[in-house]
């Protein structure tokens, strides 16, 4: 029996669902998601093995265009990097609606060497299943895809076939990882970025942006996990909206992020969070640093 194993870099625009998809195809929930774009804004590896395959999946931050400052430029980098070292490229589309981003996303890949499987994602919000030929007939016209496959992220419809079309493209070779290892990233990590999906969710437009997460200690007890977190802000205003009316928001912010880390550790969780100003931290460089931005 053949054993395949190699990297899969998922691209797209921002909102189209790849880290849904993800953490769906992974039965585990490692990239955090939002209506808003930039919601991933690292680079995470997730791994999923089976007898014959492993799929070492990265989850890329968006391709932004034009980006001005420094935590957007090192975003792009991290995606380019990933596209580079791919065996496969999955490019997630969302088949409600496809945007210049796309073409972006599509001249991007002509540089590339490596196949390239689409996912036509989101397809439980389209109710007669013809209309989605006609899409997948024009994506043909923009670039020679290795495969198409419709899906959906949500529901899990035809993400086996995905799960073939891309191991079909993976080099043979044996696993790379322990199989019961999931991702790349600590525990530790992961806190910090449940905590940012909630920031990213409930505070309105501008301000998430401008946020940032930092565990400052992560004491694990018996069937107790102690977690201290500090959210940074770049300005007093925002750090009032974090807040909220009556400490309200941050109390929010912090009861959803619990629950998803005692869920992910298995132990009830001892949450403490502090909102603290650190003037202009996205164009920090040692900033970013700290926050686990540059590797
Ligand atoms: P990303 O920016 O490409 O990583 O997108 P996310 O995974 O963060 O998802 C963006 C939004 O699309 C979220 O609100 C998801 O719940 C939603 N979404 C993702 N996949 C699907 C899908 O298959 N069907 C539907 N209806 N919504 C989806
Ligand atoms: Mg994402």
């Amino acid at each position: 029996m053949v054993h395949r194993c190699g990297y899969i870099a998922i691209v797209g625009r921002p909102n189209v669902g790849k880290s849904t998809l993800l953490n769906r195809m992974l039965g585990q929930k490692i990239s955090i998601t939002s209506r808003k774009p930039q919601t991933t804004r690292h680079r995470i590896l997730g791994i999923k093995t089976t007898p014959e395959v492993q799929f070492v999946f990265t989850d890329t931050p968006g391709l932004h265009r034009g980006s001005r400052h420094l935590v957007n430029r090192i975003m792009n980098r991290a995606a380019a990097g990933a596209l580079e070292e791919a065996d496969v490229i999955l490019m997630v589309t969302d088949c409600t609606r496809w945007t210049e981003e796309d073409d972006y996303v599509v001249d991007l890949l002509k540089s590339v060497r490596a196949q390239v499987v689409m996912a036509l994602n989101k397809v439980d919000k389209v109710k007669d299943k013809d209309l989605l030929l006609p899409q997948i007939a024009a994506a043909r016209d923009k670039h020679a895809f290795a495969d198409i496959v419709p899906v959906s992220a949500t529901t899990g419809l035809q993400l086996a076939e995905l799960e073939q079309a891309i191991a079909r493209y993976l080099p043979e070779a044996p696993p790379f990882f322990p199989e019961e290892q999931v991702t790349d990233r600590s525990e530790r990590f992961l806190a910090a970025e449940l905590i940012r999906e909630k920031l990213m969710r409930h505070l309105g437009k501008e301000v998430p942006y401008s946020t940032t997460v930092e565990i400052e200690s992560f004491e694990e007890e018996e069937g107790l996990t102690r977690v201290n977190a500090v959210i940074w802000v770049e300005r007093e205003a925002q750090k009032a909206i974090v807040i909220g009316k009556d400490g309200r928001m941050l109390k929010r912010i912090g009861q959803e992020a619990r629950v998803d880390m005692e869920h992910m550790l298995g132990t009830k969780v001892f949450l403490q969070t502090w909102v603290k100003v650190k003037e202009q931290w996205s164009d920090d460089e040692r900033a970013l640093r700290g926050f686990g931005y540059v590797e």
